[in-house]
């Protein structure tokens, strides 16, 4: 899958959305994607994760470890291309960390995977305690990549879309008086 088939897919499924949000990252902009479009379909769900797995498989994981819970199917299915285990990290009193019986061995090969990552922030979460746990991280993968992130690997993404994300206090729809919209109402574009 290109990255042309990705955005043209992500536009068709009706992922793309146009109006004033808030970014789980903090971030407004003016575009959200709607990943549970592609995600919804698990048929076009194995197709991206497979085209993300080829970009990860050079890496040779043994584990593919995300964020709960928009990561936990993206995982999957890049885990399924992979023929490794898959594993999410959630909060619990609001700190990242394996639960449910979930373990990275000392020394085991673990890919980092994101949905759409903005700033990377839940990636660098999922970074510190992998390595917490002894794993060694040795590739970071995201279906999209919408903003610069700031971490110790470089992403191998399906679809690097730069997109314009504010800061609440720099956002020109905030001072315009736009008022913020939820995604899970809004229109496609
Ligand atoms: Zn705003």
């Amino acid at each position: 899958m290109t990255p042309a088939e990705l955005r043209a897919m992500l536009e068709r499924r009706g992922a793309m959305l146009a109006g004033h949000f808030v970014l789980s990252s903090g971030l407004h902009s003016d575009r959200f994607i709607q990943k549970f479009r592609i995600f919804e379909d698990p048929t076009t769900a194995e197709a991206v994760g497979a085209a993300l797995a080829d970009l990860l498989r050079p890496a040779k994981p043994d584990v593919i470890v995300t964020a709960a819970v928009g990561g936990i199917i993206p995982g999957f299915v890049v885990a399924k291309a992979l023929g490794v285990r898959n594993m999410f990290v959630e909060k619990v009193d609001g700190l990242p960390r394996l639960r449910r019986g979930f373990t990275v061995a000392p020394g085991e090969r673990v890919a980092v995977v994101e949905d759409v990552m903005t700033t990377g922030k839940s990636v660098g979460e999922v970074i510190d305690v992998v390595r917490e746990a002894g794993g060694d991280v040795v590739a970071i993968g995201a279906v999209v990549k919408r903003g610069a992130v700031d971490l110790p690997l470089p992403v191998s993404a399906l679809l690097d879309l730069p997109l314009a994300d504010y800061a609440p206090e720099d956002c020109p729809q905030c001072r315009a008086g736009v008022p913020l919209e939820d995604p899970g109402s809004r229109r496609s574009i």
